[in-house]
């Protein structure tokens, strides 16, 4: 703290990131990443930009990029935003489309920069609770709202809503911006992407971060309706005019374009998490369906934090959350398959 800062920043409660240790020995199921390299051409993509370019600054539109991204979802390249990671994507959403008179809505469990991003820009929210189940009851959103955001498949729960269920919510919240975070989506869910021309207040965002294996990339995207975008553009025009450098716009396009290698990953991981449900539950745990590349659990006897320092104690690091409802579970990341084989041994020597 200092007399220097502004009455604002006086009031954050910033975002606190799983811990990235210095250190290579751990098996790091802590923070979503994905356990597999990126694409070999999307390295190569990168490599080939180490060049004297560099002195130019980069296309601030990413045409390319978005003339990619466009293409593979089929639709006009002026539906899409491109940001440095989907948490900037995010935070010009904040700020451009979801700011208005009536409370943002989001759920109670979520990915928390939703009220860190609410602080920032000095948004009212309001937070509806998951049921029981930890699922998220669109039906409890049909409210009096200035925008809606949620993630699906949901962090930390790893819960997945039906695309029917989302279409029938459009049906009734046309007056807001609808903001679903797919960060998860291709680890198992269908895309709301295919509702984007039907609703233009629906906005979806992707990252690269997770089923790509570009985290230390840094980049995320959205898309919807072009009035949307440009609302998206104007915020971005507003505070930096590149935030997409050479590297990442090579990357990610050669990233999208090698999609059989894309899809066999996002298979692995999946494979690897019905594996580690079967094992967690022959263990102890109860824990819930998940649609990403982690599993949210929790041990029937055997204290959350107790378990994290056990498994700490032995290299592997896992997230724990500090926040009521969820205090007693874990997050573990689907890592590769012999590390989730790591984690279940010693597992079996804390539960036991
Ligand atoms: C990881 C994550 C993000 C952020 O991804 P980046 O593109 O790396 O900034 C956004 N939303 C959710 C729900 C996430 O889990």
């Amino acid at each position: 703290m200092s007399r220097f800062w502004s009455a604002l920043v006086n009031q954050l409660t910033p975002y606190v990131p799983g811990e990235q240790p210095k250190t290579d020995k751990l098996i790091k199921l802590n923070t979503n990443e994905n356990p597999y390299p990126p694409s070999a051409l999307a390295i190569q993509a990168m490599q080939a930009q180490a060049n004297d370019k560099l002195r130019l600054y980069p296309d601030p539109e990413s045409s390319d990029l978005k003339a990619c991204i466009a293409d593979y979802y089929k639709l006009k390249p002026e539906q899409v935003f491109i940001g440095n990671g989907s948490d900037e994507v995010l935070a010009h959403c904040f700020q451009a489309l979801l700011n208005h008179h009536q409370p943002l809505l989001f759920p109670d469990i979520t990915y928390s920069f939703y009220t860190v991003y609410s602080k920032l820009y000095q948004i009212e929210y309001q937070q509806i609770p998951l049921d029981d189940d930890f699922n998220i009851r669109l039906d409890n959103y049909k409210i009096a709202n200035g925008g809606v955001i949620f993630a699906n498949p949901n962090a930390p729960t790893g819960k997945l809503l039906s695309l029917e269920t989302i279409d029938d919510f459009l049906q009734h919240n046309t007056d807001s911006v609808v903001v679903v975070d797919e960060a998860y989506i291709d680890f198992g869910g269908d895309s709301a992407i295919a509702l984007v021309n039907k609703y233009p207040n629906l906005l979806v965002i992707q990252t690269l971060s997770k089923s790509r294996s570009l985290a230390g990339l840094r980049v995320g995207f959205a898309v919807g309706d072009s009035g949307l975008i440009e609302a998206l553009e104007r915020v971005k025009n507003s505070f930096n005019s590149y935030p997409m450098d050479r590297f990442s716009t090579a990357g990610a396009i050669a990233a999208f374009q090698d999609n059989n290698y894309f899809s066999a990953q996002c298979e692995k991981i999946i494979n690897s998490r019905s594996w580690l449900n079967e094992q967690l539950l022959a263990l102890g745990f109860s824990v819930a369906a998940s649609k990403a590349n982690f599993i949210f659990a929790e041990h029937k006897a055997i204290n959350a934090e107790l378990i994290a320092e056990g498994l700490r104690a032995k290299n592997i690091i896992v997230r724990h959350f500090k926040q009521p409802r969820i205090e007693n579970y874990l997050r573990i990341t689907i890592g590769t398959q012999i590390e989730c084989e790591r984690l279940v041994d010693e597992l079996k020597a804390i539960v036991r």
